[in-house]
């Protein structure tokens, strides 16, 4: 019998994510509390979490499955990120986003991830700002970034997937800045309000009542062997089931899966204040949009509209961080980082003021592989989303459903028969190692 995993680190969230500021109040469902049961247990409600439990139900309306998430829906790395579903080869360490493993095969799983998100969202009944079939722009400012940018169209036309180059007078029509100097548009990403979409998909399967009963502020801290089942004991309570879906991204190492083989890497963003009605006009441009930098370590932007007024979002700098959190003084750095970046964008909006910080936890492997399938018996994982989590923590939540059901499809073959998260070097090494790389590739990303 192997022994108890204790949680040797809990989740700490760094800042306050706008997307979830900006909402109206919502009421957290209960913590655990006393002894309970259930057929399937998750822990962690973020994409692949909440994905597994919808799919779940989906394949057996009868099961009973509890998600036990540490903090409150919405407030983790689901919640915090820049909203990009995206359906082609999105490689964070290549120069371009150009993939090297099977992109038509990766491409053909994203687009199955992506259309599970629409459907929810139908079913759901929730709206275009919650979920936009949009497309989405790989924005180019300097030479370097137009040829990334060719580059990666080289690429597409090899794929045969359709995209469209946009020149510096099209960009100006759609941001409202004259900052970009090209883009390149593809029409298969989703855009999301990644807090209203986690929120909508929660709340959505906790009105399942009776079937599907979702804790929030339920830190597992320990998984147990209870005869042929396994024990989770979060806050007051202990939540028993004989098949548990782990779906914690990165924290998959907190209990000691996959040890020394998953990147912790910060990410950081800023949003600012609603605009006024005279700010919005001076900026022009299109209400709503994102575009990815054309170097994958510049920065991203998205201008919104809707629930919490017309703003916009920068998100820049990437760390590696091995400890799992990172402290208020380097989310204030990298602030500074993003005060430039919109400057730069935006000379029309000078003295608009950012209104929220905050930094968010990624987990990526060396390989680009998932941490995906069996770790114990009865218990899968569904962590490790390398960056593009929207999408592959979707599609890992859907995949674990099945292999815990025992079925057998394109996508639990594809996950399960990737090979295994690559071995990182000892500590300090991987650390002064991987955050030299990111510097050294953000200061070559330069104004991208
Ligand atoms: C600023 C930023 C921008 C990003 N932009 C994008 C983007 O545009 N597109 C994209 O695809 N991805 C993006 N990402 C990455 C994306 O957010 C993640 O890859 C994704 O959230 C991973 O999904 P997940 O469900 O696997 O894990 P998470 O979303 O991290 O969910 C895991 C959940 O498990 C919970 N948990 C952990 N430990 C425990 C425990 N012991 N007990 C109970 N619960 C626990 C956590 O609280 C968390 O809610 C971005 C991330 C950040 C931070």
């Amino acid at each position: 019998m192997s022994a108890p995993r204790r949680a040797l680190r809990l989740p700490r969230q760094p800042g306050v994510s706008g997307w979830a500021a900006i909402l109206p109040a919502r009421a957290p469902c209960p913590a655990l509390a006393g002894r309970q049961t259930a057929d399937v247990a998750i822990i962690g409600a973020g994409f692949a979490g909440l994905s597994a439990a919808r799919r779940l139900a989906q394949l057996d309306p009868a099961l009973r499955i509890a998600v036990l998430e540490a903090g409150r829906v919405a407030e983790g790395a689901a919640g915090r990120n820049t909203g990009f579903m995206i359906d082609l080869p999105h490689d964070l360490a290549s120069d371009d986003y150009a993939g090297s493993g099977d992109d038509r095969a990766q491409i053909a799983l994203n687009r199955q991830a992506i259309g599970f998100a629409a459907e929810a969202v139908e079913e759901l009944g929730l709206d275009a700002e919650t979920f936009a079939p949009a497309g989405k722009i790989n924005a180019a400012a300097t030479e370097a970034g137009e040829r990334a940018n060719r580059g990666y169209s080289a690429h597409l036309g090899q794929l045969g997937e359709a995209h469209e180059m946009l020149d510096a007078a099209a960009m100006r029509e759609i941001t409202g800045t004259g900052f970009y100097r090209a883009g390149l548009f593809t029409p298969g990403a989703a855009m999301i309000q990644p807090a209203r979409y986690i929120r909508g998909l929660a709340d959505g399967l906790a009105a399942r009542a009776g079937r599907v009963t979702l804790h929030e502020d339920s830190p597992v801290r320990e998984i147990a062997r209870a005869g042929d089942a396994w024990a989770l004991q979060a806050g007051a309570g202990t939540l028993t089931a004989p098949r548990v879906i782990l779906a914690v991204n990165g924290h998959a190492e907190s209990f000691g899966f996959f040890a020394r083989r998953l990147m912790h890497v910060f990410t950081y963003a800023s949003m600012t204040r609603a605009l006024t009605a005279e700010e919005a006009a001076r900026l022009g441009g299109q209400a709503r949009w994102g575009v990815t930098p054309a170097d994958p370590m510049g920065t991203t932007v998205r201008r919104i509209s809707g629930t919490g007024g017309d703003r916009i979002v920068v998100r820049s700098r990437f760390t590696f961080e091995p400890s799992m959190t990172v402290s208020d003084a380097q989310v204030a750095r990298a602030g500074r980082l993003h005060d430039r970046r919109f400057a730069e964008r935006f000379p029309m909006l000078a003295g608009v003021g950012m209104a929220h910080r905050w930094a968010g936890h990624l987990c990526l492997s060396r390989n680009g592989v998932p941490a995906f399938g069996e770790v114990e018996p009865g218990i899968v994982a569904a962590c490790c989303q390398n960056g593009l989590g929207t999408v592959r923590g979707t599609l890992a939540g859907m995949a674990a459903a099945e292999a815990t059901l025992g079925r057998e499809t394109g996508r639990t073959r594809a996950l399960a028969g990737a090979e295994a998260p690559a071995r990182l070097p000892p500590e300090p090494v991987a650390s002064i190692g991987a955050n030299a790389y990111l510097r050294y590739k953000e200061w070559r990303a330069g104004r991208e």
